[in-house]
């Protein structure tokens, strides 16, 4: 639907009255179960490829997944997974890459990016995952998946996420979503991370 307006009317019409009991409920409490951290993409949508409803997820969308690692002075995303798991207490974190994602392309095949200074600087977030990739033929997907790799260990970097992981009281993985097919590899597990 390209009309935002009527999309909202048609939620208020058709999608709402069926939820009204959820909203009620949700008005007053935030409890999400996981943090989503995933691609900007408009293709991958996290509620809709995992079924969840209004308050499961509490999501983080940035350009190609990426999760810097902890630096002091901080930054929105590293607020979010903080506010996620220190004071949402979330168990689960999934940070999930795709195919076909735009951030790993330009990476891979290494596009001109003088042009988007912003971009080029928030991609150097993925030289690790880049360096492990090399020249490989297949360089886009393995890159997805090394990406993927390279951010759970990012996000391990951050404090309330390296206290949860030693407690056992959160669980990080590392998803591939495939456009075309639907489908979810898991390429990674907090202790047991899959590079390329
Ligand atoms: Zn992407």
């Amino acid at each position: 639907m390209s009309d935002l307006a009527q999309g909202v009317t048609q939620f208020q019409h058709d999608v709402f009255p069926g939820k009204a009991a959820l909203f009620a409920d949700l008005a007053t409490t935030h409890s999400p179960h996981t943090l989503f951290i995933g691609c900007s993409d408009a293709r991958v949508v996290p509620e809709l490829i995992t079924s969840s409803e209004p308050g499961e997820l509490f999501v983080v969308r940035t350009a190609g997944n990426l999760v810097p690692a902890y630096a002091p002075g901080g930054d929105g995303v590293a607020a979010s997974i903080e506010y996620a798991v220190a004071v949402l207490g979330v168990a689960r974190i999934v940070v999930c890459g795709h195919s076909g994602c735009g951030a790993m392309t330009a990476v891979a095949e290494h596009h001109d990016l003088t042009a988007m200074p912003t971009i080029a600087q928030w991609l150097r977030h993925t030289d690790a995952a880049a360096a492990l990739v090399g020249a490989a033929t297949d360089r886009v997907p393995r890159l997805v998946r090394a990406n993927v790799a390279a951010q759970l260990s990012n996000l391990a970097t951050h404090p309330a996420v390296a206290r949860g992981l030693a407690a056992g009281t959160v669980h990080a993985e590392g998803w591939v979503f495939d456009i075309a097919s639907g489908e979810v590899a898991v390429v990674g597990r907090s202790g047991s991370l899959t590079a390329a």
